[in-house]
């Protein structure tokens, strides 16, 4: 690993190499320590506050094959005769993807189910797929928290159908699934936050007698890249990573009063983090503006937190970098310098260069705009951009 010295005295530290800014914590040694998994996608939509936890529970356990079934409790030694109760057919063993999926009865209502939000069923097989189906559905925010609570009723009301019958010898009924099914809808329906934001979806929770909800209207900004000083250079940075760690880049871009084009840079940066290609590209655009004697510099960036960065003591740069960091704060005070922050939608230019750069060992640069990414620079350098603040959703006018 090739270390940078730093340029002014300061004292010798250790750093604690399995975090990010070096600094030893409990929390730090923990998390070095464990074995991490992959987060798994459907925590984000089973555990919400509008999903009565008895319901989520049951998913839960469900989805880890923690509930009691013939199949499991066969795989765990117990030696039972298996017959699912609620398909009344002595052939069909019952196995939990046959009793949430397959089985004559659960089809049924998911089949109903699906009607009343206007879907189709596919042919499924697993219940992990089945899961996966109803989360994957694509509904405005009200409806979907809608659609996702009655899923998880629909799970729990055959789970518990099919005790009453094994246990209590009470006859299943469709029929009276269904109106349970219709009275929770609508005693969930005042929990379900969201709004609605298609035609259809409103239609839908017209006809099932729900009051819909609008959306606050957006407020939108105007937004322009800004020229600097007329004797000052700009430049705007940024860096990314593709999979946030994974194949990381970063670039920048030079222009001066007139918006005319003094050079970009791009570099890739292997695995690494976009906090650790942000910086990077912070660092790259302080050192290149300085050796070119660029001494009244303006520096742009789309990351809040890198702005912080710069303006901060106490916040620390990930450890690997803090020497060059450090170093670019001195070389900094050499300079007439200043920063701000920028939404993307101005920095599209050095967004583009870190692009071309992602499979680049070397530092790459440019003297002359690179050829395919001309209708970016003219874009950016002319046209404002508009920004829908909150809510995030809107159409926006080409332009
Ligand atoms: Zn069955």
């Amino acid at each position: 690993m090739s270390l940078t010295l730093p340029r002014v005295y300061s004292q010798d530290h250790l750093v604690w190499k399995g975090s990010g800014d070096g600094i030893l914590s409990l929390k730090a040694s923990y998390n070095y320590l464990r074995t991490s998994y992959e987060l798994q996608m459907w925590c984000n939509y089973l555990w919400k506050k509008f999903i009565p936890p008895k319901f989520s529970m049951t998913v839960w356990r469900i989805l880890q094959h923690r509930i009691p079934s013939d199949d499991i409790l066969r795989s765990r030694g117990i030696c039972i005769v298996s017959v699912c109760a609620l398909c009344d057919n002595a052939s069909v063993s019952e196995t939990m993807d046959h009793l949430f999926v397959e089985c004559v009865f659960a089809q049924q209502i998911w089949r109903w189910l699906s009607s009343l939000f206007r879907l189709k069923l596919p042919p499924l097989y697993y219940t992990s797929e089945l899961w996966d189906w109803i989360v994957s559905r694509r509904f405005s925010p009200q409806l979907f928290n809608l659609w996702l609570t009655i899923s998880c009723y629909a799970f729990y009301s055959i789970w518990k159908t099919r005790n009453r019958l094994r246990f209590e010898d009470e006859k299943p009924s469709f029929r009276q699934v269904q109106m349970d099914t219709m009275a929770h809808l609508h005693f969930f329906a005042k929990f379900c936050p969201g709004f609605v934001r298609y035609g259809m979806d409103r239609d839908i929770l017209v006809d099932l007698g729900i009051p819909w909800q609008l959306g606050k209207a957006p407020k939108i900004i105007i937004l322009s890249w800004r020229p600097p000083p007329i004797d000052w250079i700009k430049v705007n940075t940024n860096g990314l990573a593709k999979g946030n760690p994974g194949p990381a880049a970063c670039g920048g871009v030079f222009r001066n009063y007139y918006g005319d084009f003094f050079g970009g840079f791009g570099l890739a940066l292997g695995h690494q983090s976009s906090f650790f290609s942000k910086i990077m590209a912070v660092i790259l655009a302080i050192e290149i503006a300085y050796n070119n004697g660029w001494l009244n510099l303006w520096l742009e960036s789309d990351s809040l937190l890198v702005v912080q960065l710069l303006l901060s003591d106490s916040l620390l740069p990930p450890w690997t970098l803090h020497n060059r960091w450090l170093n670019c704060k001195n070389l900094i005070s050499k300079m007439n310098f200043r920063w701000t922050h920028a939404f993307r939608e101005v920095n599209s230019v050095a967004d583009a260069l870190a692009n071309l750069d992602l499979f680049c060992d070397s530092l790459h640069w440019w003297s002359t705009y690179p050829s395919s990414l001309v209708a970016c620079y003219c874009s950016a350098a002319i046209f404002c951009s508009l920004r829908a603040v909150s809510p995030v959703f809107m159409l926006l006018p080409a332009i």
